[in-house]
């Protein structure tokens, strides 16, 4: 492949996923990654509950329910003083294969780390022929003209260079992104929350040196507050111990590292460090998402806390936005303006998760300003008490973190210039519980169908017409509107009332990503504008100002 119509630079998750959704939108891609595609540590384990509903629409959730993530491993979030310690309070979670789907989707989040989820995305994206992942390729630099890009690549075993052109091209190379700085790209907020050391290490009789039980995470509580998180990363034998650190940079040595071992367990153990990796916590966000033909995606756009499991969850959000974009131009029926409104629908919610990421960080953190006292870590009656008290403060405070379905579904594309907005007042946009909308801009709600399946499994690739209830007008102008544009639409008719009671109109127009464009209870006097409108052909501001019916 020497010319393709995209080249992804970069094989973490948010690359791949990419590659994923192009491959399964009929368009050919071609992925380079500069390592071997080893990873040497898993940074992400939750695959948040939309990321679940794109799997799902992919036809690949039952590759993550089989991911060998024991289902049965309890993810529990305990908060101790040390493993042999005192316990101050638990946020209790079944295993992975026991909880619930929530009532705003029709999957659950699961916890299957990068180094299991990275497989399935391999292997989702390698299911096309029209997908290529090429290994220890490098992306070394790049030219963009007004007809495509020229990206120079270099083979990292051999040193040997060529040229690759494409009409576009997608940064997905994470946080040092050479995309990025290629492109001159600053990014903005605040560059380092922690300097935190991350150790993975194996210890097969983990659970059985103490008596807190099996726990997706430990947060360790001393008399300056967290200082200290464990992690069961594979619901097995390995383990993440990330000393939480402060800003004031710091190169924590083996001895502290072992140290720290030795404190968070009460006691000296057995165990094996696997690798240590030392980072920076960070608060950016790119100040633009790409130019005209390259653009940057996931990490390399956002640098966010992991508290909150929202990194690449986000990046895989901003991978289908993109996704069904590049396809329409691609085809041919993608307007002007559609590529353009990735960076104004996506850097917004970077925006947003990146904040939000911060503020469980600064929860979590507070237990360094509400300092607990030294009764806390003393026996008796007295201190069981401080104990409660004190655990139960923190179990509230951490709450937000945990309950955060509404952060990972109820992102909203308010002022994008190709959604129709219908006026109606946006709900409060909050972590939990969930509140989900059918308004201009929202991902369209979840309900179950008569037949069992959700509402989402009507949405296809392209746009999806729903007319809800019995006296939902027929559609057909914009049909003929979409047909004269060569816009993939489908027309879905749903006879269930709490379907129109949730989406409130007769008449939803769905994008290819699930996003309601438009809602009405009657056609539009001028469906062509509409269509242009949302397939990103821009229009005059008289009609975007929302002259239409
Ligand atoms: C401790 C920790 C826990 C986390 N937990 C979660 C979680 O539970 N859920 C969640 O959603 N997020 C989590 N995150 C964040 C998440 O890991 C990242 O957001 C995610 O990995 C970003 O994926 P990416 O594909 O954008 O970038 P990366 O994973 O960084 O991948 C970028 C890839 O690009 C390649 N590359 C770089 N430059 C080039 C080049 N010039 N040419 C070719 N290839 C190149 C790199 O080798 C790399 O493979 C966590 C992060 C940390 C640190």
């Amino acid at each position: 492949m020497n010319r393709v119509p995209v080249l992804i630079v970069g094989g973490g998750p948010v690359g791949l996923a990419l590659a994923g959704e192009l491959g399964w939108r009929g368009v050919p891609c071609l992925l380079v990654e500069k390592t071997d595609g080893t990873i040497e540590q898993p940074k992400m384990d939750l695959v948040g509950v939309r990321t679940m509903e794109f799997c799902r629409r992919w036809g690949i959730t039952d590759w993550v329910r089989d991911a060998p993530y024991p289902p049965d491993y309890p993810q529990d979030y305990v908060y101790v003083t040390a493993l042999n310690g005192y316990e101050l309070g638990r946020e209790r979670f079944p295993g992975r294969g026991f909880e619930a789907c929530p009532p705003e989707s029709p999957q659950k989040r699961e916890r299957v780390p990068q180094d299991m989820f990275d497989p399935i995305l391999t292997r989702f994206a390698r299911s096309f022929p029209h997908v290529a992942i090429r290994y220890n390729t490098e992306l070394v630099g790049f030219a963009e003209t007004a007809d495509g890009v020229q990206a120079n690549v270099r083979d990292t075993t051999t040193g040997k260079t060529e040229t690759i052109e494409a009409d576009h091209l997608v940064g997905t190379d994470g946080g040092s992104s050479t995309v990025r700085e290629a492109l001159g790209i600053g990014m903005s907020g605040n560059p380092a929350l922690t300097y935190t050391t991350n150790v993975l290490f194996r210890c097969p009789d983990f659970d059985r040196l103490h008596d807190k039980g099996k726990g997706y995470r430990f947060i360790f509580i001393g008399p300056e507050g967290v200082w200290l998180t464990i992690v069961a990363v594979n619901g097995a034998d390995r383990f993440r111990m990330s000393i939480v650190g402060t800003p004031e940079k710091i190169n924590h040595s083996e001895a502290d590292i072992r140290d720290a071992l030795m404190r968070a367990m009460g006691r000296d153990f057995d165990y094996e460090i696997l690798s240590v990796m030392r980072w920076v916590r960070r608060e950016l966000t790119a100040d633009r998402y790409g130019t005209a033909r390259v653009f940057i995606a996931g990490d390399a756009a956002h640098l966010m806390s992991p508290t909150g499991g929202f990194g690449m969850n986000t990046g895989i959000g901003d991978a289908v936005d993109l996704g069904w974009k590049l396809e329409a131009v691609y085809k041919g029926w993608g307007g002007d303006g559609l590529l353009a409104s990735y960076e104004m629908e996506r850097r917004p919610v970077g925006l947003r998760n990146v904040a939000e990421a911060s503020q469980n960080l600064r929860r979590m953190l507070s237990t360094r300003q509400r300092l607990p006292g030294p009764e806390i870590f003393q026996p008796g009656a007295a201190s069981d008490a401080a104990r409660k008290a004190y655990g139960d403060w923190f179990v509230d405070v951490m709450r937000n973190e945990w309950f955060a379905n509404g952060v990972m579904l109820g992102y909203r594309y308010d002022h994008s210039p190709i959604v129709w907005p219908d006026g109606t007042p946006a709900p409060a946009d909050q972590s939990h519980p969930c509140i989900q909308t059918a308004r201009p801009g929202a991902r369209a709600p979840h309900l179950w169908l008569a037949d069992g399946r959700s509402t989402l499994d009507l949405f296809g690739r392209g746009f999806t017409l729903l007319r809800l209830g019995r006296n939902a007008p027929e559609g057909a102008r914009l049909q003929r509107a979409a047909a004269g544009r060569d816009l993939p639409l489908t027309t879905v008719s749903l006879d269930q009332s709490d379907v129109l009671a949730a989406y409130q109109r007769c008449l939803v127009l769905v994008r290819p990503d699930g996003h309601v464009a438009w809602r009405a209870d009657a056609e539009p006097a001028d469906a062509t504008s509409l269509i242009d409108v949302v397939r990103g052909q821009p229009i005059s501001n008289r009609l975007q100002q929302g002259q239409m019916s």
